[in-house]
Parts: structure tokens; C-alpha cells; sequence
């Protein structure tokens, strides 16, 4: 029997609900929906107005717990935000792909992200109104401080989110520029902010990891407590591999996060989504609970994946089961 939740039942500020859009975030995912097609932004709107959700974006703001910590990281963020970056310089420098990918992994230190893959563009990540040119998305990542993580649904939590997307957004600054000095133009991209490009199914296929059942990655090094940002390029690097560590069939039998959701968001079994079977969260019912609490967080900090040194004895364990029983994997 798994514990009581403490935050059962919910009951969401009216405040809040009296700014509900008519239509459900879910419809706008397209759930249930069985052809595949681009996303439409839901919510994290650059500007608030042009989403149905926008006014509850803005009620998310008005919610600030006068935190300390919370409103350092905004404002840290906020100074990285109009950091300049370098203009694109000279010809663009030629290397093989795999060069690239080296050269990568060195400017790794300097550029400060803790994880980074590559993958081709595909069309359908690319939000409805965007276009993009670029034939690469490189995809950064950060991990949070479990510690902090671990605190959810508490501002502490919230402040080490927006601390990470702080780093984030430097970093993807960073790559862009260290691009341009070598000749090759470069789009950052950074949340929390909807961007032009979805950023989960790039960083799955570049190997980041497998989707959860509570809808962040999981991988051993970091569980599912990372953030992401992404740079747009045509420079030639490497794709890296798409990686599996048998999550998903571990989230088949887990139910932790499910139990640990407030608003029972999560659902127990995939769904459709725009054509393609998934674990899903239930926008609608998410929403309320993560915007009065800066952010929620609980299902990344209840995940067992996400405790630090877990995530590697548990793929260990995951591929030992599937080689001893293939029909398990
Ligand atoms: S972030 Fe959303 S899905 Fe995750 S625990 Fe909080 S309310 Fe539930
Ligand atoms: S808590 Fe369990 S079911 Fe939920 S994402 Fe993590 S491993 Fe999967």
C-alpha cells in the first residue's frame, strides 16, 4: 500500500480556476488524436496573450513567495538573458563530424552543461507557426541539485528549477557563440519559455534518455532530474544514438510517481498522442497544483531514478533481467 498523500485532495485556489481557457491543454497536445502532426504551443508562451492558458501563466507569476533563493535565480537568469552573444566571424571552420562532436566535448568545461547530444532535425518536433532552417539540434543538459529537488513542492524546489534554466541559458548562449567565432551560424534555444522547437524528443532521440511515465527523461547519471536547452546549427556534427536502459519497462511496473502526484495527473497507461503511444501527464489536471506551487517538481523528486547513484545499479539490474528473460526488455 503506498503512503497517504499529505496534498490529497486538492483543491485549486479559485483564483486560479476562474481563469481556466474553455478549451483543455490536452486537446491543444492532442490527445487521442490518432495522425501525427506538429505540436501547438500550450503553455510557457513568450507572450501570454496568444495561448488560451496565457492568463494562468501570468497568475503562475503573481504566486511568488517573496523566496529568497527564488528570487535570486530570476533575476540571475534574467542578467544571463541580455548577455550579448559574439557575431558570426570569417568562414565557417570545416572538421568531419566526429571532430565536431570532439570539439564539443572539449568546450564542455567552458561551456557548462553536464550532458549534450546531437541529433537531425525532424519536422515534426517544430512548432506549429515556426519554421526552421537548421539541419541540427544540439541538445544540452543540467542537473539540478537533488538536494534542493528533494524539497518539492517547497520554493526551494521551484528556485533550483529556474537556477537550472538560468544555467541552461547560458550555456546554450556559450555554444552559439563559441559556433559563431568559427564561422557557422547558431540558434540558442532556452526554456522555460516555448520555443520553436519541442525539446524532449530531440534530446530522447540524441540519446538522453527514455520517457518517463510522469512525461520528463530518465537516464542513469542524472534520473529525471535535468533541465535542457538546445542550439539550432548547420554546423556538420555527429547524430549520437538514441540509448536505452529499459525504463520503460520499469515505469510498467512502478506506480511511485502516479501515487506521488497531487492532482492524480499522471496517468497509469500510455497514451495516444499525436499519433504516436506514450506516457502522458494530464495537462488540465497538472496545471493548478504546478502553479501553486512554483513549479510542483514532486513527480522528478519522487522518481527512484532520480536519487543520486540509483540510476546506474538499477540499468545494471534492468539489463541483466533483459538478458536472462529478452521478452522482458
Ligand atoms: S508536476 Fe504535475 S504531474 Fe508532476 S507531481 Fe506535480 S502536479 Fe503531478
Ligand atoms: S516514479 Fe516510477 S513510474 Fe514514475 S517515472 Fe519514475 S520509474 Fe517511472
Amino acid at each position: 500500500m503506498p503512503k497517504p498523500n499529505s496534498y490529497r485532495p486538492f483543491q485549486p485556489d479559485p483564483a486560479q480556476l476562474a481563469l481556466k481557457p474553455d478549451v483543455s491543454g490536452n486537446d491543444i497536445n492532442g490527445l487521442g488524436e490518432e495522425t501525427p502532426r506538429r505540436p501547438r504551443m500550450v503553455y510557457w508562451a513568450p507572450d501570454p496573450d496568444t495561448i488560451p492558458h496565457g492568463r494562468m501563466q501570468r497568475w503562475f507569476y503573481k504566486v511568488n513567495p517573496d523566496h529568497p533563493a527564488l528570487n535570486r535565480a530570476r533575476a540571475q537568469r534574467a542578467e544571463m538573458a541580455s548577455e550579448p552573444v559574439p557575431d558570426v566571424t570569417g568562414e565557417p571552420l570545416q572538421r568531419a563530424p566526429e571532430e565536431w562532436n570532439a570539439a564539443l566535448d572539449a568546450f564542455a568545461p567552458d561551456g557548462g552543461f553536464d550532458m549534450w547530444g546531437v541529433a537531425e532535425i525532424d519536422p515534426l518536433w517544430v512548432y506549429e507557426g515556426q519554421t526552421v532552417s537548421q539541419s541540427r539540434i544540439v541538445v544540452l543538459g543540467f542537473a539540478h541539485d537533488y538536494d534542493e529537488i528533494a524539497t518539492a513542492p517547497e520554493p526551494a524546489a521551484g528556485a533550483e528549477v529556474v537556477k537550472q534554466y538560468g544555467r541552461a541559458m547560458k550555456a546554450a548562449k556559450r555554444v552559439a557563440g563559441w559556433l559563431h567565432l568559427q564561422g557557422w551560424d547558431a540558434e540558442p534555444l532556452t526554456g522555460p519559455m516555448t520555443s520553436k522547437v519541442m525539446m524532449i524528443p530531440p534530446a530522447i532521440a540524441c540519446g538522453f534518455g527514455e520517457l518517463g511515465k510522469h512525461g520528463s527523461i530518465i537516464n542513469p547519471e542524472f534520473g529525471s532530474s535535468f533541465r535542457l536547452s538546445a542550439v539550432l546549427t548547420d554546423a556538420p556534427f555527429a547524430p549520437t544514438p538514441k540509448r536505452s536502459f529499459n525504463v520503460d519497462s520499469f515505469c510498467e511496473s512502478c506506480r511511485i510517481c502516479e501515487h506521488a502526484c497531487p492532482p492524480e495527473a499522471i496517468a497509469p497507461d500510455k497514451q495516444t498522442v499525436r499519433g504516436v503511444e506514450k506516457w502522458y501527464v494530464d495537462f488540465d489536471r497538472c496545471l493548478p497544483f504546478f502553479n501553486q506551487t512554483f513549479g510542483c517538481a514532486i513527480c522528478i523528486s519522487a522518481c527512484p531514478w532520480s536519487r543520486p547513484g540509483v540510476g546506474f545499479n538499477l540499468a545494471a539490474k534492468l539489463a541483466k533481467r533483459a538478458a536472462r528473460e529478452p521478452s522482458a526488455a
